[in-house]
């Protein structure tokens, strides 16, 4: 039977690297676009020849950052997906930019060519916090791209960071209510988190302690106009994310690009396709339910409780902590007191 795929594309170029970045990313403005398209025009055969010419529900260029990507390349690879797959006419195609990289003349082309989602990393409203996490634009450049995507009738979503050293639940009810006047559809709000082999992981920095960063948390669920619907996602009603909504939930996706992961569905298995489709395992369908039951679990809606995830759920204690988990019969979720305990949560709930 063959399933919807959903695509991830990598583009692992930045201008210059961020100061707290952990991710695959090299700090090259120009690097050898025809190769890396025609690279990924590869592999997107590649997985059509193993798939088949399955339906696409979502596309999304994430990075590094697909934004610096001329055009002409984003079109060839447009044209290539749409030569191997079923795209479907209310195809989500997301991509993802940084301000200084993207003017609107651009972003109307990229539109053109299909994209239909922009998501912006702004990361923070104070030019000083950006120059101090390493970032190369400054706050004037962000409001003016998010204004083009908004101008060019588009889903607009920005990216923030908080929990930086000096933050605190004040400091993020500011920002909250800064962001709440730039009328957005979607924000995405993730904590600094300090990686090893970062800049930031070689300083020694003073970081909220973690009472903080729970109070927070919970100011921004609170001072946000927008409804959080996964541990770090908040969107006005049909402004979600269906990409990652349609991961989270279980669909296969395939990771196009050097260090894209995916879960394939290849002739009735699932695989892991581990940063690198070479390298392609095959994985259980308990392995799977307990994937689905993990990223589902950090989505407001929870995990729907299908036939395979139902057997691996430890119902007695369910009963046990109301405070934590609850059920409408259809789906398990996290209340808003257990989103802040998911780690532990997961260690109790699956048998
Ligand atoms: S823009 Fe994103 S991927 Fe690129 S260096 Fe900064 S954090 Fe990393």
């Amino acid at each position: 039977m063959n399933i919807p795929h959903n695509l991830y594309i990598h583009v692992p170029f930045c201008m210059s690297k961020c100061k707290y970045c952990a991710f695959f990313s090299t700090a090259c403005t120009n690097p050898d676009w025809k190769k890396y398209a025609d690279d990924i025009c590869g592999e997107i055969k590649f997985w059509s020849d193993k798939v088949g010419r399955v339906m696409v529900p979502t596309v999304f260029f994430g990075g590094g950052t697909p934004s610096l990507m001329p055009v002409e390349f984003f079109e060839q690879i447009m044209n290539c997906i749409h030569a191997n797959f079923d795209v479907s006419k209310d195809c989500e195609i997301t991509l993802e930019s940084n301000p200084g990289t993207l003017d609107e003349n651009k972003l109307r082309s990229f539109v053109s060519n299909g994209v239909n989602r922009l998501s912006v990393g702004v990361q923070s409203l104070n030019d000083d916090e950006l120059i101090f996490l390493g970032r190369k634009h400054n706050v004037a450049q962000s409001l003016k791209l998010l204004e083009s995507g908004q101008k060019l009738g588009i889903r607009v979503s920005a990216d923030f960071i908080y929990g930086l050293p000096e933050h605190n639940e004040k400091s993020v009810k500011i920002l909250c209510e800064q962001i709440n006047k730039l009328h957005l559809t979607h924000v995405s709000m993730y904590e600094l988190t300090i990686e090893k082999n970062t800049p930031f992981g070689k300083m020694n920095l003073k970081m909220p302690d973690n009472e903080t960063m729970a109070q927070m948390y919970v100011a921004i669920g609170e001072n946000l106009d927008l409804p959080r619907y996964e541990v770090s996602n908040y969107a006005s009603p049909h402004n979600e994310c269906r990409h990652n909504q349609n991961i989270w939930a279980g669909d296969a996706y395939i990771g196009i690009g050097r260090a894209a992961a995916g879960r394939p569905y290849i002739n009735g298995e699932w695989y892991d396709e581990m940063g690198n489709y070479e390298r392609l395992e095959k994985i259980s369908t308990k392995t799977r339910a307990i994937e689905k039951i993990i990223t589902g679990m950090r989505t407001m809606t929870g995990v729907w409780l299908s036939d395979d995830v139902k057997p691996l759920i430890n119902f007695d204690w369910v009963a046990r902590h109301d405070d934590l988990v609850a059920t409408n019969g259809k789906n398990l979720y996290a209340t808003p007191r257990g989103i802040l305990f998911l780690d532990n949560i997961m260690l109790e709930l699956i048998k």
